[in-house]
């Protein structure tokens, strides 16, 4: 799931201060899971930007916001309030929020920071944590470390092995984060795999870096 934290709300209202205007769209996937951009969140931030002033023509909630054939059917319901609105809000992920832009004729604001793909780890029946598990960074390794992504987990993204200031198992940027190249070597120990050790240090290959792909849909 695409990971997102709702901006400041200065920093969302200092986007539309020169719009009196505005029309807010949500994503029903992974925004709403994250509570970032489901119909409540939407409503809240309604209700706060009417009580600063500003005319909110309406809202939709796009499913997904980054599904462009979809999201411009849907869209096209709300065709008055969105023509009535100076600008947009998006309360999608950045996917989400550069769609929007494309879909529509106006300038999009982005009310989320997107964060990165992650897990849900429910921590009690109130309370979730989202777990950054990877950077989607073209050229998955985990094959050969364990399960376990030192370009995530590392704060240095290293690829290669640790650098020098793995201290006690912990991480020499954050002391309370366990150092990612010795969870990797423990799990490849257990596995029987430590063999892997060389050959997780591959240098990229940024050659696979893409800004699209295809996908045949027969
Ligand atoms: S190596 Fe890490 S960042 Fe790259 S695709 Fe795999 S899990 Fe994601
Ligand atoms: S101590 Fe480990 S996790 Fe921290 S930066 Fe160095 S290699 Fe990465």
């Amino acid at each position: 799931m695409i990971i997102t934290k709702q901006k400041p709300i200065a920093e969302i209202i200092d986007y539309i201060k020169n719009d009196s205007s505005v029309f807010l769209i949500g994503c029903a996937v992974c925004a709403t899971t994250c509570k970032t951009g489901g119909e409540t969140e939407i409503k809240l931030l309604s209700e706060l930007l009417i009580a600063k002033g500003k005319n909110v023509t309406g809202w939709d909630i796009l499913n997904p916001a980054c599904y462009i054939l979809e999201s411009k059917k849907l869209l096209r319901r709300k065709e008055k309030e969105i023509s009535a609105a100076e600008s947009i809000i998006s309360l999608a992920c950045g996917g989400g929020t550069q769609a929007i832009a494309e879909m529509i004729g106006k300038s999009v604001y982005p009310a989320n920071d997107t964060l990165f793909q992650g897990e849900i780890i429910q921590l009690s029946p109130q309370e979730d944590r989202f777990e950054k598990k990877c950077l989607m960074c073209g050229e998955c390794i985990v094959g050969v470390t364990g399960g376990i992504c030192p370009v995530t987990r590392c704060p240095k993204g290293l690829r290669s092995g640790p650098c020098g200031g793995v201290n006690k198992g912990k991480c020499e940027v954050d002391p309370e984060r366990d150092c990612a190249w010795v969870l990797i070597y423990n799990r490849l120990k257990e596995l029987g795999q430590l063999g892997n050790m060389g050959i997780a240090g591959k240098t990229r290959d940024y050659s696979n870096e893409r800004n699209y792909i295809l996908v045949n849909k027969r």
